[in-house]
């Protein structure tokens, strides 16, 4: 077992998200599901079109088809011989030298090679007046221009989004195999936790329902382990009845070096093996990864804001990598500060901010909230994302560039 000393040097942001990710494995149980209770889960395999699309050659405006190659430029009269509509079957062959009436997603009938629009043409008495000849081709989607036959429509590994579900449907897709969801169990510790009532000295558990609520929303099943006072044995037993059941425990509170905070002996005593702890980020210094058995374990601040930021930074990458797909990058879109900030270049910092707009190059422009409090959640309130800078930046000056993390929108 890997007894960490007190005292270790802190870990970087990147080898602790590396250290955090060693903790779990991909699952390899997959499961057939029904399209429609797909969103949001990860495909585990690469589903590819069995058909070329669009299926027929069709139109892709209201008008008229009409035979194009042959005909003598300059204005054009053709009788109008009948009408196809979306959805009929097998529509007769056009008659050379006449038009036919065509609705958009209509199959094109054979021996026309283009569409007229509707907003292009006269008609007289029955009869198509073009000024203009169209080019063979025009306002059509032909068979097989959309994607082709064995096309790649949803690649292992992706969270399974509304565009996909669409996509898969057009495609006649009903079922689609996708992996087994992570069991993520979250567990809050603290003396000062009230239950439902809360006493003289007390707060109310804000953690243990946002974590629930981040563990969900990044495609786990989530599992509400309660609240545990600061008490070692207690604590252990919980984890080690977890580690049965969950593929990763969280919790929080009482992982630093304080008198009172349990985290550390319970999770050796229930046989935990700690993998690194401490990390060089303000807030959340004091987070912890291990494994007890086959289950990963991540301990983070009890801290709400620090909680936030360790579930973004670690927890979101570990579930990631549980569940197949590829942990996406922390604060990988890029903006613009518009404030100015004097800071102790000891650590990498994580800070809500607010978009106040763009800037010419299209950039959102960052005002920074919150102050450097990491306590509060309550600046989250009027925040768009987190943004992040480095261990060595010193100072921030309107304009610099600063890499983000924006909540999803909708
Ligand atoms: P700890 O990490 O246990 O030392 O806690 C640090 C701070 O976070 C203390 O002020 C705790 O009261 C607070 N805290 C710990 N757990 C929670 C929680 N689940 N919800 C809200 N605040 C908490
Ligand atoms: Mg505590």
């Amino acid at each position: 077992m890997l007894q960490l000393p007190d005292h270790s040097p802190l870990l970087d942001l990147h080898t602790a998200r590396e250290s955090a990710l060693a903790q779990v494995t991909a699952t390899e149980a997959v499961r057939d599901l029904a399209l429609s209770a797909a969103m949001g889960q990860v495909a585990a395999r690469d589903v590819l079109a069995l058909q070329a699309m669009p299926f027929f050659t069709n139109a892709a405006m209201d008008g008229y088809a009409l035979r194009v190659t042959g005909q003598v430029a300059g204005p054009l009269r053709l009788p109008i011989c009948g009408t196809v509509a979306a959805g009929e079957a097998a529509p007769t062959a056009l008659d050379t030298d006449t038009a036919r009436r065509i609705f958009t997603g209509a199959a094109l009938p054979e021996g026309a090679d283009a569409v007229v629009a509707i907003e292009d043409t006269r008609e007289e008495a029955g009869v198509l007046l073009l000024d203009t000849l169209p080019k063979p081709g025009n306002h059509l989607r032909r068979v097989g221009s959309d994607q082709p036959a064995g096309a790649c429509l949803l690649a292992r590994g992706t969270r399974i989004a509304p565009h996909h579900v669409g996509l898969l449907a057009a495609n006649g897709i009903s079922r689609v195999t996708v992996t087994r969801q992570p069991r993520v169990a979250v567990l809050s510790t603290g003396d000062e936790l009230a239950g439902a009532r809360r006493g003289p000295g007390q707060i109310h558990d804000a953690n243990r329902p946002m974590l629930l609520a981040l563990a969900e929303a990044a495609g786990a099943v989530a599992i509400d382990a309660g609240t545990l006072p600061d008490d070692v044995e207690a604590v252990a037993q919980k984890l080690q009845d977890l580690s049965r059941n969950a593929d990763l425990v969280l919790s929080s509170g009482g992982v630093s070096m304080g008198g009172r905070d349990p985290l550390r002996p319970a999770f050796l005593a229930a046989g935990g093996e700690i993998g690194a702890w401490r990390v060089a980020v303000k807030p959340g210094k004091p987070v912890m990864f291990g494994r007890i058995g086959r289950t990963a374990f991540t301990g983070l601040p009890g801290n709400p804001f620090a909680a936030f930021v360790g579930f973004q930074l670690f927890a979101a990458a570990q579930i990631a990598n549980l569940s197949g797909r590829t942990p996406a990058a922390f604060a990988a879109a890029q903006g613009l500060a518009n404030f100015s900030w004097q800071r102790r270049p000891d650590r990498a910092e994580v800070f809500p901010v607010r978009c106040t707009g763009t800037d010419s190059s299209g950039l959102p422009r960052l005002e920074r909230l919150g102050n450097g409090v990491s306590a509060t959640l309550y600046p989250l309130a009027a925040a768009d994302g987190l943004a992040i800078v480095p261990a060595s930046t010193a100072t921030v000056a309107p304009g610099d560039r600063l890499a983000w993390h924006p909540f999803c929108a909708g």
